[in-house]
């Protein structure tokens, strides 16, 4: 791997590949500051060869078996922390409880990245409109984080810190596993995305959805927005702070998202910004796509409803 730098670069001193969380856990701690877990490598390594990353130690954890897998698990999906977004999208227990996941992967980079990128890899990059983290956020998703001291469970949301940096500090820590709650009957969601530019490789906002119908389908009882742009850190909308908590009409409440979520980008314009009409078509059309999705599940329950 030594070639891959240029000699007056830092050296990459050594590449090792985990087979377990502990082995690698324990590969950290003897190197403390100086080695770093990989992933797919599909933004480190490019970061390596410019000489802008700061560890000479690779921990590689695509291999480890048990970060490889995907399962139910009481009333979650569980995606472990190597799997990439190739694999989501043949894995049938996500086509069958989780879509919404595969379209994702399909929105993801190309196809040749796909086959490297990790759904736990993107969340610790960190990039303010990853269209994983955007979703896995509206979804109520958590990541195991596991290190020396243990392991604990941590809202997808709260991970990020600002645009690029992630409370979990990869030097020391793993992400092993995500879990995503299965949504129910009554339940949907949905991923909307402003299309890139010509000549842009990201898209420059991605829209997040999950909603839950009450018992008539007059009224929506939860309800998340989750909205991320490249230079800031995904924001959130629940119901608690669009309609005080209380069930809300579904077309009241597609207004008080809309309006809940755009001022606060034209407050603040950044570089690469969407045009807030796209903007705007790109929340509501994930809203609507998410609540035609709850409405259709009543028909047609989900392969697994809770
Ligand atoms: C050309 C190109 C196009 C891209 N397009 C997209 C896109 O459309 N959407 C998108 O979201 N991203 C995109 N990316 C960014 C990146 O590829 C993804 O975020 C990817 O999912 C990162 O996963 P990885 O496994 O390759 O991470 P790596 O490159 O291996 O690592 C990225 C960071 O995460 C850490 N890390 C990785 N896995 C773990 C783990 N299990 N536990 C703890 N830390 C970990 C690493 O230490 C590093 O800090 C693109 C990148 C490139 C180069």
């Amino acid at each position: 791997m030594s070639e891959l730098l240029p000699d007056h670069r830092r050296v990459l001193r050594d590449y090792y590949m985990a087979s377990s969380v502990e082995e690698a856990i324990a590969y950290l701690a003897a190197h403390p500051g100086d080695a770093q877990i990989i992933g797919g490598g599909t933004k480190l390594m490019p970061l390596l060869q410019r000489g802008q990353a700061v560890a000479t130690r690779l921990v590689d954890v695509s291999r480890i078996t048990s970060m490889k897998r995907v399962r139910i698990e009481g009333e979650f999906l569980v995606i472990g922390g190597a799997v990439t977004y190739a694999q989501l999208l043949i894995k049938e227990l996500v086509a069958g409880h989780m879509p919404i996941l595969a379209e994702v992967a399909q929105m993801v980079g190309t196809t040749q990245l796909r086959q490297q990128a990790s759904l736990a890899g993107s969340i610790v990059h960190a990039r303010g409109n990853s269209e994983g983290a955007i979703t896995l956020i509206a979804l109520g998703a958590e990541a195991e984080i596991a290190n020396l001291t243990g392991a604990q469970w941590m809202p997808v949301r709260a991970l990020f810190v600002r645009p690029g940096v992630s409370r979990v500090n990869s030097t020391a820590e793993i992400v092993t596993a995500v879990r995503i709650p299965l949504l129910g009957v009554g339940q949907g969601a949905a991923v909307a995305r402003v299309e890139p530019g010509p000549g842009e490789g990201y898209s420059p906002l991605i829209a997040a959805v999950a909603l839950g119908l009450g018992p008539d389908d007059d009224a929506l009882d939860w309800f998340t927005l989750s909205v991320g742009t490249p230079s800031s850190v995904p924001r959130q909308w629940q119901l608690s702070e669009l309609a005080n908590g209380r069930p809300a009409a579904p077309p009241d409440l597609r207004q008080a998202a809309l309006a809940a979520a755009l001022p606060a980008r034209a407050a603040s314009p950044e570089e690469g910004a969407p045009d807030p009409q796209q903007a705007s078509a790109a929340i509501l059309a994930a809203y609507d796509q998410a609540l035609a999705r709850a409405r259709a599940s009543r028909a047609a329950p989900p392969a697994t409803a809770p």
